[in-house]
Protein backbone atom coordinates (compact mmCIF):
# COMPACT_ATOMS: atom_id res chain seq x y z
CA UNK A 1 0.00 0.00 0.00
CA UNK A 2 1.17 3.35 -0.74
CA UNK A 3 0.44 7.14 0.56
CA UNK A 4 0.24 10.16 -1.86
CA UNK A 5 -0.62 13.23 -0.31
CA UNK A 6 -1.21 16.57 -2.56
CA UNK A 7 -0.90 20.03 -1.01
CA UNK A 8 -2.93 23.08 -1.21
CA UNK A 9 -2.28 24.59 -4.97
CA UNK A 10 -2.43 20.95 -6.47
CA UNK A 11 -5.94 20.52 -5.54
CA UNK A 12 -6.38 24.55 -5.51
CA UNK A 13 -7.77 24.42 -8.92
CA UNK A 14 -10.56 22.21 -10.83
CA UNK A 15 -8.38 21.39 -13.32
CA UNK A 16 -5.69 20.16 -11.01
CA UNK A 17 -7.74 17.96 -8.97
CA UNK A 18 -8.73 16.32 -12.90
CA UNK A 19 -5.44 15.77 -12.91
CA UNK A 20 -4.51 14.36 -9.01
CA UNK A 21 -7.51 11.69 -10.04
CA UNK A 22 -5.25 10.72 -13.14
CA UNK A 23 -2.19 10.56 -10.62
CA UNK A 24 -3.78 8.27 -8.38
CA UNK A 25 -4.94 5.61 -10.47
CA UNK A 26 -2.35 5.42 -12.52
CA UNK A 27 -0.57 2.12 -11.53
CA UNK A 28 -4.00 0.35 -9.58
CA UNK A 29 -1.86 -0.21 -6.03
CA UNK A 30 -3.92 0.41 -3.00
CA UNK A 31 -4.02 3.75 -1.93
CA UNK A 32 -4.44 6.27 0.85
CA UNK A 33 -4.60 9.69 -0.61
CA UNK A 34 -4.48 12.57 1.45
CA UNK A 35 -5.72 15.81 0.34
CA UNK A 36 -5.46 19.72 1.90
CA UNK A 37 -7.50 22.28 1.73
CA UNK A 38 -8.09 24.21 -1.71
CA UNK A 39 -4.99 26.55 -1.68
CA UNK A 40 -5.72 29.66 -0.18
CA UNK A 41 -8.59 28.54 2.00
CA UNK A 42 -6.79 27.98 5.29
CA UNK A 43 -5.41 31.35 5.04
CA UNK A 44 -9.20 32.65 4.72
CA UNK A 45 -10.57 30.60 7.71
CA UNK A 46 -7.57 31.76 9.86
CA UNK A 47 -8.96 35.21 8.92
CA UNK A 48 -12.65 34.95 9.34
CA UNK A 49 -11.93 33.06 12.79
CA UNK A 50 -9.36 36.25 13.75
CA UNK A 51 -12.33 38.73 12.83
CA UNK A 52 -14.68 36.68 15.08
CA UNK A 53 -12.14 36.43 18.14
CA UNK A 54 -12.19 40.40 17.70
CA UNK A 55 -15.97 40.68 17.66
CA UNK A 56 -15.97 42.22 13.84
CA UNK A 57 -19.00 39.86 12.71
CA UNK A 58 -19.40 41.54 9.68
CA UNK A 59 -16.19 41.39 8.50
CA UNK A 60 -16.07 37.87 9.08
CA UNK A 61 -19.38 37.20 7.28
CA UNK A 62 -17.76 39.41 4.10
CA UNK A 63 -15.22 36.84 4.24
CA UNK A 64 -17.45 33.70 4.69
CA UNK A 65 -19.39 34.46 1.82
CA UNK A 66 -16.27 35.56 -0.59
CA UNK A 67 -14.94 32.11 0.12
CA UNK A 68 -18.23 30.51 -0.29
CA UNK A 69 -18.84 32.12 -3.86
CA UNK A 70 -15.36 30.46 -4.79
CA UNK A 71 -16.31 27.06 -3.78
CA UNK A 72 -19.46 27.40 -6.02
CA UNK A 73 -17.79 28.29 -8.93
CA UNK A 74 -14.86 25.93 -8.26
CA UNK A 75 -17.93 23.51 -8.41
CA UNK A 76 -19.42 24.37 -11.65
CA UNK A 77 -16.10 23.78 -13.46
CA UNK A 78 -14.67 20.40 -11.22
CA UNK A 79 -18.62 18.43 -12.44
CA UNK A 80 -20.32 17.99 -15.37
CA UNK A 81 -23.56 16.25 -14.46
CA UNK A 82 -26.32 17.89 -12.77
CA UNK A 83 -26.21 15.25 -10.09
CA UNK A 84 -23.04 15.64 -8.89
CA UNK A 85 -23.31 19.38 -8.57
CA UNK A 86 -26.35 19.18 -6.95
CA UNK A 87 -24.86 16.90 -4.34
CA UNK A 88 -21.62 19.25 -4.05
CA UNK A 89 -23.65 22.10 -3.36
CA UNK A 90 -25.52 20.93 -0.61
CA UNK A 91 -21.76 19.32 1.09
CA UNK A 92 -20.82 23.16 0.59
CA UNK A 93 -24.38 24.40 2.09
CA UNK A 94 -23.79 22.28 5.18
CA UNK A 95 -20.26 23.88 5.74
CA UNK A 96 -21.13 27.32 4.74
CA UNK A 97 -24.24 27.02 7.08
CA UNK A 98 -21.88 25.89 10.26
CA UNK A 99 -19.51 29.04 9.12
CA UNK A 100 -22.91 31.40 9.53
CA UNK A 101 -24.28 29.63 12.21
CA UNK A 102 -20.69 30.08 14.39
CA UNK A 103 -20.99 34.36 13.80
CA UNK A 104 -23.94 34.09 16.38
CA UNK A 105 -21.75 31.62 18.73
CA UNK A 106 -19.10 33.32 21.29
CA UNK A 107 -15.86 32.69 20.35
CA UNK A 108 -13.56 29.95 21.96
CA UNK A 109 -10.21 28.10 21.10
CA UNK A 110 -12.50 24.92 20.42
CA UNK A 111 -14.43 26.90 17.94
CA UNK A 112 -11.53 27.67 15.93
CA UNK A 113 -10.35 24.69 15.19
CA UNK A 114 -13.87 23.83 14.50
CA UNK A 115 -13.41 26.65 11.73
CA UNK A 116 -9.74 26.19 10.91
CA UNK A 117 -10.91 22.38 10.11
CA UNK A 118 -13.94 23.17 7.17
CA UNK A 119 -11.11 23.47 4.44
CA UNK A 120 -9.95 19.77 4.57
CA UNK A 121 -13.20 18.28 5.34
CA UNK A 122 -14.62 20.25 1.91
CA UNK A 123 -11.67 19.80 -0.11
CA UNK A 124 -11.62 15.67 0.39
CA UNK A 125 -15.81 16.05 -0.08
CA UNK A 126 -15.85 17.76 -3.23
CA UNK A 127 -12.87 15.54 -4.92
CA UNK A 128 -15.28 12.56 -3.79
CA UNK A 129 -17.91 13.55 -5.93
CA UNK A 130 -15.15 14.27 -8.47
CA UNK A 131 -14.64 10.41 -8.55
CA UNK A 132 -17.72 9.53 -8.11
CA UNK A 133 -19.19 11.39 -10.99
CA UNK A 134 -15.87 9.55 -12.68
CA UNK A 135 -16.95 6.36 -11.71
CA UNK A 136 -13.74 5.74 -9.88
CA UNK A 137 -14.68 3.23 -6.70
CA UNK A 138 -13.00 4.96 -3.78
CA UNK A 139 -13.90 5.49 -0.29
CA UNK A 140 -13.82 8.51 2.15
CA UNK A 141 -11.73 7.96 4.96
CA UNK A 142 -12.86 10.39 7.97
CA UNK A 143 -9.60 11.03 9.47
CA UNK A 144 -11.64 12.07 12.80
CA UNK A 145 -11.92 8.84 13.30
CA UNK A 146 -8.51 7.69 13.42
CA UNK A 147 -5.88 10.56 13.71
CA UNK A 148 -5.22 11.67 17.09
CA UNK A 149 -3.09 13.67 19.39
CA UNK A 150 -2.25 13.39 23.27
CA UNK A 151 -2.17 16.08 26.02
CA UNK A 152 1.23 17.43 24.78
CA UNK A 153 -0.56 17.69 21.21
CA UNK A 154 1.84 14.71 20.14
CA UNK A 155 0.44 12.65 17.90
CA UNK A 156 -0.46 8.80 19.14
CA UNK A 157 1.13 6.71 16.31
CA UNK A 158 -0.12 3.19 18.55
CA UNK A 159 -3.75 4.08 18.60
CA UNK A 160 -3.80 5.78 15.15
CA UNK A 161 -2.25 2.45 14.05
CA UNK A 162 -5.08 0.09 15.46
CA UNK A 163 -7.88 2.35 14.72
CA UNK A 164 -6.66 2.95 11.09
CA UNK A 165 -6.34 -0.76 10.25
CA UNK A 166 -9.84 -1.09 12.01
CA UNK A 167 -10.96 1.03 9.43
CA UNK A 168 -9.16 -0.89 6.26
CA UNK A 169 -9.69 -4.55 7.37
CA UNK A 170 -14.11 -3.05 7.13
CA UNK A 171 -13.60 -1.59 4.02
CA UNK A 172 -11.15 -4.65 2.64
CA UNK A 173 -12.96 -4.70 -0.53
CA UNK A 174 -11.52 -1.20 -1.81
CA UNK A 175 -8.40 0.07 -3.44
CA UNK A 176 -8.39 3.94 -2.98
CA UNK A 177 -8.89 5.62 0.25
CA UNK A 178 -9.50 9.70 0.29
CA UNK A 179 -8.68 11.18 3.66
CA UNK A 180 -8.22 14.85 5.37
CA UNK A 181 -4.51 16.29 6.14
CA UNK A 182 -4.45 18.43 8.72
CA UNK A 183 -7.01 17.40 11.07
CA UNK A 184 -7.27 15.27 14.07
CA UNK A 185 -8.93 15.11 17.47
CA UNK A 186 -7.15 15.85 20.37
CA UNK A 187 -7.48 14.39 24.08
CA UNK A 188 -10.67 15.90 24.80
CA UNK A 189 -12.23 14.55 21.88
CA UNK A 190 -12.71 17.86 19.91
CA UNK A 191 -11.53 18.47 16.71
CA UNK A 192 -8.23 19.85 16.35
CA UNK A 193 -5.25 19.99 14.08
CA UNK A 194 -1.30 19.14 13.56
CA UNK A 195 -0.46 22.96 12.66
CA UNK A 196 -0.05 24.85 9.83
CA UNK A 197 1.28 22.95 7.03
CA UNK A 198 0.03 19.55 9.00
CA UNK A 199 -1.40 17.51 5.84
CA UNK A 200 2.75 16.44 5.39
CA UNK A 201 2.58 15.36 8.90
CA UNK A 202 -0.75 13.18 8.33
CA UNK A 203 0.69 11.62 5.39
CA UNK A 204 3.81 10.39 7.05
CA UNK A 205 1.61 9.47 10.29
CA UNK A 206 -0.47 7.24 7.94
CA UNK A 207 2.42 5.80 5.74
CA UNK A 208 3.66 4.64 9.16
CA UNK A 209 0.82 3.32 10.94
CA UNK A 210 0.17 1.03 7.65
CA UNK A 211 3.85 0.61 7.33
CA UNK A 212 3.32 1.61 3.39
CA UNK A 213 6.11 0.54 0.79
CA UNK A 214 6.21 4.62 0.05
CA UNK A 215 5.04 8.34 1.15
CA UNK A 216 4.74 10.87 -1.77
CA UNK A 217 4.40 14.45 -1.21
CA UNK A 218 2.95 15.58 -3.83
CA UNK A 219 3.54 19.30 -4.63
CA UNK A 220 4.22 22.65 -6.54
CA UNK A 221 7.99 22.04 -7.02
CA UNK A 222 10.56 19.16 -8.39
CA UNK A 223 11.91 17.92 -4.69
CA UNK A 224 13.70 19.52 -1.79
CA UNK A 225 15.91 22.27 -3.31
CA UNK A 226 19.40 23.68 -2.38
CA UNK A 227 17.75 26.78 -1.16
CA UNK A 228 14.67 28.76 -0.68
CA UNK A 229 13.32 29.31 -4.20
CA UNK A 230 11.17 32.40 -2.79
CA UNK A 231 14.05 33.85 -2.02
CA UNK A 232 16.60 32.89 -3.92
CA UNK A 233 16.81 32.92 -8.37
CA UNK A 234 18.57 30.18 -8.72
CA UNK A 235 17.98 26.77 -7.04
CA UNK A 236 18.36 23.24 -7.74
CA UNK A 237 16.39 19.84 -6.74
CA UNK A 238 18.13 17.82 -4.05
CA UNK A 239 17.89 13.77 -5.88
CA UNK A 240 18.61 11.87 -2.58
CA UNK A 241 18.38 13.02 0.78
CA UNK A 242 18.57 10.83 4.67
CA UNK A 243 15.95 11.04 6.83
CA UNK A 244 18.27 12.90 9.58
CA UNK A 245 19.20 15.49 6.59
CA UNK A 246 15.09 16.18 5.34
CA UNK A 247 14.29 16.24 8.99
CA UNK A 248 17.04 19.03 9.67
CA UNK A 249 15.88 20.99 7.01
CA UNK A 250 11.97 20.62 7.81
CA UNK A 251 12.59 22.15 11.19
CA UNK A 252 15.02 24.62 10.12
CA UNK A 253 12.76 26.46 8.17
CA UNK A 254 12.26 24.67 4.28
CA UNK A 255 8.63 25.06 3.86
CA UNK A 256 7.97 22.43 1.57
CA UNK A 257 7.88 19.73 4.59
CA UNK A 258 6.22 20.53 7.68
CA UNK A 259 9.05 21.11 10.20
CA UNK A 260 8.40 17.44 12.23
CA UNK A 261 6.91 15.64 9.72
CA UNK A 262 9.66 13.10 9.02
CA UNK A 263 9.79 11.02 11.85
CA UNK A 264 7.01 8.87 11.73
CA UNK A 265 8.19 7.62 8.36
CA UNK A 266 11.79 7.18 9.59
CA UNK A 267 10.54 5.51 12.79
CA UNK A 268 9.01 2.60 10.26
CA UNK A 269 11.54 3.36 8.14
CA UNK A 270 9.02 4.32 4.89
CA UNK A 271 10.63 6.13 2.20
CA UNK A 272 9.32 9.68 1.08
CA UNK A 273 8.99 10.83 -2.26
CA UNK A 274 8.70 14.72 -2.90
CA UNK A 275 7.20 15.07 -6.22
CA UNK A 276 5.69 17.85 -8.56
CA UNK A 277 1.68 17.29 -9.13
CA UNK A 278 2.84 20.15 -12.08
CA UNK A 279 5.25 18.01 -13.77
CA UNK A 280 4.87 14.70 -12.76
CA UNK A 281 7.79 12.97 -14.22
CA UNK A 282 10.26 14.71 -12.86
CA UNK A 283 12.80 12.90 -10.59
CA UNK A 284 11.52 14.53 -7.12
CA UNK A 285 13.50 14.22 -4.48
CA UNK A 286 13.85 10.72 -2.42
CA UNK A 287 14.31 10.44 1.38
CA UNK A 288 15.67 7.29 2.91
CA UNK A 289 17.86 5.89 5.34
CA UNK A 290 21.21 5.99 3.44
CA UNK A 291 22.20 10.15 3.16
CA UNK A 292 23.88 8.67 -0.56
CA UNK A 293 26.91 11.39 -0.47
CA UNK A 294 28.92 13.21 2.75
CA UNK A 295 29.12 17.38 2.27
CA UNK A 296 26.69 20.30 2.59
CA UNK A 297 23.39 19.65 0.73
CA UNK A 298 21.04 22.17 1.27
CA UNK A 299 20.54 25.78 3.52
CA UNK A 300 17.15 26.31 4.96
CA UNK A 301 16.55 29.69 7.25
CA UNK A 302 13.86 29.90 10.35
CA UNK A 303 12.19 33.22 10.83
CA UNK A 304 10.72 34.78 13.96
CA UNK A 305 13.50 33.60 16.23
CA UNK A 306 14.08 35.15 19.68
CA UNK A 307 17.95 35.07 21.40
CA UNK A 308 17.92 35.64 24.74
CA UNK A 309 21.34 36.24 26.56
CA UNK A 310 21.75 35.56 30.10
CA UNK A 311 24.55 36.94 31.53
CA UNK A 312 26.11 36.27 34.95
CA UNK A 313 29.59 35.94 36.68
CA UNK A 314 28.02 33.32 39.15
CA UNK A 315 28.12 31.01 36.38
CA UNK A 316 31.67 30.96 36.47
CA UNK A 317 32.90 27.76 38.00
CA UNK A 318 29.51 27.02 39.04
CA UNK A 319 27.85 23.30 39.02
CA UNK A 320 23.90 23.27 38.26
CA UNK A 321 23.51 27.05 36.43
CA UNK A 322 22.62 25.81 33.20
CA UNK A 323 20.03 23.10 34.68
CA UNK A 324 18.15 26.52 36.65
CA UNK A 325 17.99 28.22 33.21
CA UNK A 326 17.09 25.25 31.44
CA UNK A 327 14.39 24.24 33.97
CA UNK A 328 12.32 27.53 33.26
CA UNK A 329 12.25 26.71 29.76
CA UNK A 330 10.65 23.46 30.75
CA UNK A 331 8.16 25.30 32.96
CA UNK A 332 6.75 26.84 30.47
CA UNK A 333 6.68 24.07 27.62
CA UNK A 334 8.79 26.24 25.27
CA UNK A 335 11.74 24.31 23.23
CA UNK A 336 15.13 25.54 22.97
CA UNK A 337 16.79 25.98 19.15
CA UNK A 338 20.10 26.90 19.36
CA UNK A 339 22.53 26.99 22.32
CA UNK A 340 26.05 28.69 23.03
CA UNK A 341 27.79 29.16 26.57
CA UNK A 342 30.69 30.94 27.60
CA UNK A 343 32.05 31.33 31.38
CA UNK A 344 29.88 34.36 32.09
CA UNK A 345 27.02 34.20 30.00
CA UNK A 346 24.27 31.41 27.93
CA UNK A 347 22.87 32.25 24.76
CA UNK A 348 19.59 30.58 23.53
CA UNK A 349 16.92 30.70 21.24
CA UNK A 350 13.23 30.12 20.74
CA UNK A 351 10.70 30.49 18.27
CA UNK A 352 7.49 30.66 19.97
CA UNK A 353 6.95 33.74 22.32
CA UNK A 354 3.83 33.00 24.22
CA UNK A 355 5.58 32.85 27.32
CA UNK A 356 8.53 35.55 27.15
CA UNK A 357 7.74 38.22 29.77
CA UNK A 358 7.34 35.13 32.17
CA UNK A 359 10.50 33.41 30.81
CA UNK A 360 12.33 36.76 31.32
CA UNK A 361 11.21 37.75 34.81
CA UNK A 362 12.26 34.08 36.40
CA UNK A 363 15.57 34.51 34.44
CA UNK A 364 16.34 37.83 35.84
CA UNK A 365 17.05 36.31 39.39
CA UNK A 366 20.26 34.32 37.60
CA UNK A 367 21.79 37.68 36.36
CA UNK A 368 21.46 40.60 33.64
CA UNK A 369 18.84 39.28 30.61
CA UNK A 370 18.73 40.54 27.09
CA UNK A 371 16.37 39.70 24.58
CA UNK A 372 16.90 40.33 20.30
CA UNK A 373 13.97 39.45 18.55
CA UNK A 374 13.43 39.25 14.64
CA UNK A 375 16.44 36.95 14.32
CA UNK A 376 16.57 33.83 11.85
CA UNK A 377 18.63 31.05 12.13
CA UNK A 378 20.20 30.07 8.77
CA UNK A 379 20.85 26.05 8.63
CA UNK A 380 23.49 24.66 6.22
CA UNK A 381 22.56 20.84 6.51
CA UNK A 382 24.59 17.65 4.67
CA UNK A 383 25.41 14.52 5.98
CA UNK A 384 28.54 14.53 8.12
CA UNK A 385 29.20 18.04 7.21
CA UNK A 386 31.59 18.66 9.90
CA UNK A 387 33.61 16.30 8.81
CA UNK A 388 33.74 18.31 5.44
CA UNK A 389 37.32 19.57 5.16
CA UNK A 390 36.48 23.49 3.92
CA UNK A 391 33.14 23.90 4.66
CA UNK A 392 33.86 26.42 7.83
CA UNK A 393 36.19 28.39 5.42
CA UNK A 394 34.20 28.27 2.74
CA UNK A 395 31.22 29.61 4.71
CA UNK A 396 32.52 32.02 6.88
CA UNK A 397 34.63 33.49 3.56
CA UNK A 398 30.84 33.74 1.20
CA UNK A 399 29.12 35.68 4.04
CA UNK A 400 31.68 37.91 5.02
CA UNK A 401 29.10 41.40 4.85
CA UNK A 402 26.90 39.66 7.59
CA UNK A 403 26.60 40.07 11.23
CA UNK A 404 26.59 36.77 12.92
CA UNK A 405 25.29 36.65 16.07
CA UNK A 406 25.26 32.67 17.24
CA UNK A 407 26.96 29.82 15.89
CA UNK A 408 25.77 26.01 16.78
CA UNK A 409 28.62 23.56 14.99
CA UNK A 410 29.21 19.94 16.42
CA UNK A 411 25.26 19.49 17.77
CA UNK A 412 24.52 17.30 14.88
CA UNK A 413 26.85 15.88 12.41
CA UNK A 414 24.53 16.80 9.65
CA UNK A 415 23.58 21.01 10.88
CA UNK A 416 25.42 24.28 10.94
CA UNK A 417 23.66 26.49 12.16
CA UNK A 418 23.64 30.80 12.13
CA UNK A 419 22.12 33.58 14.08
CA UNK A 420 21.70 36.60 12.33
CA UNK A 421 19.25 39.64 12.57
CA UNK A 422 16.02 38.97 10.45
CA UNK A 423 16.76 42.09 8.31
CA UNK A 424 20.08 39.67 6.95
CA UNK A 425 18.09 36.75 5.56
CA UNK A 426 17.84 37.18 1.78
CA UNK A 427 21.43 38.79 1.51
CA UNK A 428 23.46 35.34 3.85
CA UNK A 429 21.03 32.72 1.62
CA UNK A 430 22.56 34.60 -1.54
CA UNK A 431 25.62 35.25 -0.36
CA UNK A 432 25.68 30.95 0.25
CA UNK A 433 24.19 30.40 -2.61
CA UNK A 434 27.11 31.75 -4.44
CA UNK A 435 29.83 30.59 -1.94
CA UNK A 436 28.80 26.99 -0.55
CA UNK A 437 26.81 25.56 -4.01
CA UNK A 438 27.75 27.89 -6.89
CA UNK A 439 24.94 28.98 -8.07
P1 LIG B 1 1.86 22.35 -0.36
O1 LIG B 1 0.72 23.31 -0.43
O2 LIG B 1 1.89 21.40 -1.51
O3 LIG B 1 1.99 21.70 0.97
P2 LIG B 1 3.94 24.22 0.35
O4 LIG B 1 3.64 25.61 -0.11
O5 LIG B 1 3.67 23.90 1.77
O6 LIG B 1 3.16 23.23 -0.62
O7 LIG B 1 5.45 23.83 0.02
C1 LIG B 1 5.96 23.99 -1.27
C2 LIG B 1 6.70 25.31 -1.34
O8 LIG B 1 7.80 25.31 -0.44
C3 LIG B 1 7.35 25.58 -2.67
O9 LIG B 1 6.45 26.17 -3.58
C4 LIG B 1 8.51 26.51 -2.31
O10 LIG B 1 8.21 27.84 -2.58
C5 LIG B 1 8.66 26.36 -0.81
N1 LIG B 1 10.03 26.02 -0.38
C6 LIG B 1 10.73 26.63 0.60
N2 LIG B 1 11.96 26.11 0.73
C7 LIG B 1 12.05 25.11 -0.18
C8 LIG B 1 13.09 24.21 -0.55
N3 LIG B 1 14.25 24.19 0.07
N4 LIG B 1 12.84 23.35 -1.56
C9 LIG B 1 11.65 23.34 -2.20
N5 LIG B 1 10.64 24.17 -1.90
C10 LIG B 1 10.82 25.05 -0.90
N1 LIG C 1 -4.45 23.34 5.00
C1 LIG C 1 -3.46 23.37 6.05
C2 LIG C 1 -2.58 24.62 5.90
O1 LIG C 1 -2.77 25.38 4.96
C3 LIG C 1 -2.61 22.14 6.11
C4 LIG C 1 -1.76 21.86 4.88
O2 LIG C 1 -2.05 22.37 3.80
O3 LIG C 1 -0.79 21.10 5.00
O4 LIG C 1 -1.76 24.84 6.74
MG1 LIG D 1 2.75 22.36 2.83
Amino acid sequence: MKVMKFGGTSVGKPERMHQVSQLITKDGESTIVVLSALSGTTNSLVEISKSLSEGDRSAAKQKIDTLEAHYRAFVLDLLKTETTRAKANAILSEHFEFLNIILRISFSEALNKDILAQGELMSTKLFSCYLEEQGTDHMLLPALEFMSVDANEEPQLGSIKIKLSQLLQLHSDKKLFITQGYICRNAKGEVDNLKRGGSDYTASLIAAAINAGVCEIWTDIDGMHNNDPRIVDKTVAIKQLSFDEAAELAYFGAKILHPTCIWPAQQENVPVKLLNTMEPEAAGTTITKEAGSVGVKAVAAKDGIIAIKIKSSRMLLAYGFLRKVFEVFEKYHTSIDMITTSEVAVSVTIDNDAFLDKIVKELEPFGSVEVEKNQTIVSIVGNEIAKTDDVLQKLFAAIKTVPVTMVSYGGSPHNISLLVPGTYKKEILQQINKGLFGL
